[in-house]
């Protein structure tokens, strides 16, 4: 990780530096979606937050409450480090019990404004998980009220209301995601995978144990971690591939990796070209 390191201390700071919050239900899913792009985020001087609406208390077959709660949080620290971002906030609410309620909305208002943020990225609100919905319903609550002084006065309110971006996801009700921009991140596919590696408790227990795979997993941490970059390497969709198209021309066919996102219709409302100029290519 320490040429990583010095090539962020000696990248070229933007004229225009964004603060980007990216938003996950749980204490692994903003890595899982966007590591790639936050990584060439931060590398370009930009700074990135990931905010986990849920401690993560539930999200393992032995370990559960408080104990798992903290040592997942020490795993997204460990995984904000790997990325170069500038922070990642759990914040403290029972994972598997999310509901869209007032006081939820305010926590993520109250984050949005803190970090002032220029863009924020959520989940849809169409999911297999309910917390991954009520994640997406809660940031599309906020999407308008982050500019409303009468809502949370306690925290100055943005006069400028962010843009506000959807994750990839695979769901085809009610509708396909429709991407807007896609990254290519073969270039920083291994710091994704450094980041997921840091997710201990979810990446090589959890999951391959939800998914009857545990037995798949390699002990030594070498085999395991390119075991994870294997079984993370998913093929790209036609969708996705034709938005690589667009933007890295005949390139775009030898992408392996990518993250694709869409724009939400509340918050700011740029056009598909500035969105282009502002994501990393
Ligand atoms: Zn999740």
């Amino acid at each position: 990780m320490i040429g990583s390191v010095m090539l962020m201390a000696q990248a070229p700071q933007p004229a225009t530096k964004l603060r980007i919050i990216a938003i996950g239900a749980h204490p692994d899913d903003c890595d899982g979606k966007f590591a790639g792009t936050a990584a060439k985020f931060a590398k370009a001087g930009h700074q990135v937050k990931f905010l986990s609406v849920t401690n993560g208390d539930a999200g393992h077959q032995s370990e559960r409450g408080a104990a798992l709660a903290k040592r997942r949080f020490a795993e997204t620290q460990e995984s904000a480090r790997r990325l170069g971002i500038a922070e990642y906030q759990v914040l403290d609410n029972h994972d598997g019990q999310l509901l869209p309620s007032l006081s939820v909305r305010e926590q993520i208002i109250r984050a949005i404004r803190q970090w002032n943020a220029d863009i924020v990225l959520a989940p849809r609100t169409n999911d297999y998980h309910p917390d991954h919905r009520y994640t997406g319903v809660l940031v599309q609550d906020a999407a308008y009220m982050v500019v409303v002084p009468n809502v949370v006065p306690d925290v100055k309110p943005l006069r400028k209301n962010p843009i506000f971006m959807y994750y990839e996801d695979n769901f085809q009700e009610p509708t396909p995601f429709r991407p807007d921009v896609a990254v290519a991140i073969d270039d920083v596919w291994d710091l994704k995978i450094a980041a997921l590696d840091a997710q201990v408790s979810q990446m090589y227990e959890w999951l391959p144990w939800v998914d009857g795979r545990l037995a798949e997993v390699p002990a030594d941490a070498a085999s395991r971690k390119q075991w994870l970059s294997k079984s993370r390497t998913r093929q790209i969709s036609p969708a996705v591939r034709a938005a690589l198209e667009k933007r890295y021309g005949a390139q775009a066919q030898q992408v392996q990796h990518a993250e694709a996102f869409k724009l939400c219709e509340y918050g700011r409302q740029p056009s598909i070209a500035s969105l282009q100029e502002m994501f990393p290519k």
